[in-house]
């Protein structure tokens, strides 16, 4: 399938400025394998299914642990060593940022989603890349046999700056829906105890997927970003098992074995002018706590303090121009 590289992500690499044919096969088991562009691939089982499953990762190019969990999730059920239950779309987003082991090239792939890459220079690979990965996974759902009922989509990324919760989940924000749960039970079996409601529609993979074809989707931050081949993947074990357990076509529980904490977004901190002061260290973990009252920003008269209950902050980055988010404040939502 990967001609003479010997998996997906070295195939993904070495072809990424290479426009490759589709190509077909099927295992001995009867499942579909088609290899439709470098670094993507479906697979369906020959057996009824009722999941669309998308597992994407590498949208930023130096967080590679989760890359090389799909390399090998891929390579096991190329070897039939890992059952297909349920149709899959499996992604490797960004080769050219992974070549130079940075986060993106010319422009944030995650930023580019739900079609805000037509507001971009569409010379840019990036940009091309997202707009095809748009199409296929609108292909990927618009070609679901009658059978499939759930749609579900993970990407998968590691943080820049470590995190008081070393793994979380953010929820991208549909109007009117709720955190099924059964997808809090999804997170729990992968070892995420944490999850972001977003409160604003975006344009992350994960939004588009959500806003576009109710699917279930979340943008899974799993541990730190490492160089290819330094990852201590049994940190990943929870979120590996996890995956396999939905690819073998194993349902998920009803309810989650532990308690999956959930967060709100109560304030986007923006950069709000060139006097604009933050009051947050710049090497603030993510989810760092702020009593009541703590002072986060301040812009002569204009200021924001953290309300009565306590607020951790996430994604601080004040070096960002006048007018962009600079990070977000939250606040826990009560158990219920
Ligand atoms: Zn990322």
């Amino acid at each position: 399938m990967f001609g003479s590289y010997s998996n997906f992500l070295d195939h993904c690499l070495a072809t990424a400025d290479e426009t490759i044919e589709p190509s077909f096969d099927i295992l001995s088991a009867g499942t579909e394998v088609a290899l439709l562009d470098g670094g993507v691939l479906r697979v369906e089982p020959n057996t009824a299914c009722d999941t669309s499953l998308v597992i994407s990762c590498g949208v930023h190019g130096n967080e590679t642990a989760p890359i090389e969990i799909v390399r090998d999730i891929v390579s096991d059920v190329l070897a039939e060593e890992q059952k297909v239950g349920q149709r899959v779309l499996f992604i490797i987003g960004n080769p050219w940022a992974m070549q130079v082991a940075k986060r993106f090239v010319d422009v944030n792939m995650n930023r580019l989603f739900a079609g805000d890459w037509q507001h971009q220079d569409v010379g840019l690979k990036e940009v091309k890349r997202a707009a095809k990965l748009e199409a296929f996974v609108a292909n990927f759902f618009a070609s679901e046999p009658v059978t499939v009922t759930q749609r579900y989509h993970y990407d998968l990324h590691t943080a820049i700056r470590g995190s008081q919760r070393e793994r979380f989940a953010v929820y991208p924000f549909v109007e009117g829906r709720q955190l099924p749960a059964n997808q809090q039970a999804f997170l729990a079996r992968s070892d995420i105890d944490t999850v972001l409601l977003q409160r604003e529609a975006g344009n992350t993979f994960s939004s588009f997927s959500s806003l576009k074809y109710e699917a279930q989707s979340f943008t899974l931050e799993l541990g730190q970003v490492k160089p290819f081949g330094e990852n201590d993947l049994k940190r990943y074990s929870g979120i590996d098992y996890a995956l396999r357990e939905l690819i073998a076509g194993e349902p998920l529980p009803e309810q989650p074995k532990r308690p999956v904490t959930q967060f709100e977004v109560c304030h986007s901190i923006e950069v709000t002018s060139e006097h604009w002061e933050f009051f947050v260290p710049d090497d603030a973990l993510n989810f760092t706590e702020y009593a009541p009252g703590t002072l986060i920003w301040r812009d002569g008269e204009r200021e924001y303090r953290v309300g009565e209950q306590p607020e951790c902050i996430v994604f601080p980055n004040p070096k960002v121009p006048v007018g962009q988010r600079a990070g977000l404040m939250l606040r826990a939502l009560a158990a219920e």
